[in-house]
């Protein structure tokens, strides 16, 4: 929000914590853009966040109190007839690169990352090469074992470690 409500641009968020929506737009009366806003999707999905970067109209303030914004967060994408404007925008600060350097710094501060979930989404099988869900006791191509080959964590930090990584990526201590 600091980022973005600030200079040419506007932000807002709707939702709870348990879905949200955070929309940018550039304030009414600017060259382009206008009533068009990037909106940004952040929900609770299993063990992480689900993030979505979508076009929208941008959702008066009473919106966020009434069941325009329930109906906006269920259907974020409506797109509407002048993107056209909001796509200028984009291009013309990089808008959508933005958020995504400050989604990932916020992440990052949080000791939360993208090759976390990754590290938690699939074993590969040393044998076949099959990618498995995490937890699955043999591979579900060849029937091999996999219970050593399951991810553990870091004693210093938690981070998600491979048995065979002799250092944690995140903490860097030895394993
Ligand atoms: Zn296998
Ligand atoms: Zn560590």
């Amino acid at each position: 929000m600091a980022e973005f409500n600030r200079g040419n641009l506007h932000a807002q968020v709707l939702g709870n914590k348990e879905k949200m929506a955070v929309q940018i737009a550039t304030h009414a009366g600017a060259m382009s853009g206008g009533q068009t806003a990037l909106t940004v999707t952040i929900q609770k999905f299993e063990d992480g966040v689900m993030v979505e970067l979508g076009q929208q109209a941008w959702l008066g303030v009473a919106a966020s109190l009434g069941r325009t914004a329930i109906s906006a967060l269920r259907n974020p994408f409506s797109l509407l007839g002048r993107l056209d404007d909001l796509a200028q925008d984009i291009e013309n600060i990089q808008l959508g690169e933005r958020v995504w350097t400050v989604i990932n710094r916020a992440v990052a501060a949080l000791g939360a990352s993208h090759a976390l979930s990754e590290r938690l989404a699939r074993v590969a099988c040393e044998f076949c090469g099959t990618g498995n869900p995490v937890g699955e006791g043999s591979c579900i191509a060849c029937g091999a074992p996999l219970g050593e080959y399951h991810p553990t964590t870091c004693s210093n930090c938690g981070f998600v470690v491979y048995t065979k990584e002799t250092s944690c990526p995140n903490c860097h201590k030895a394993l």
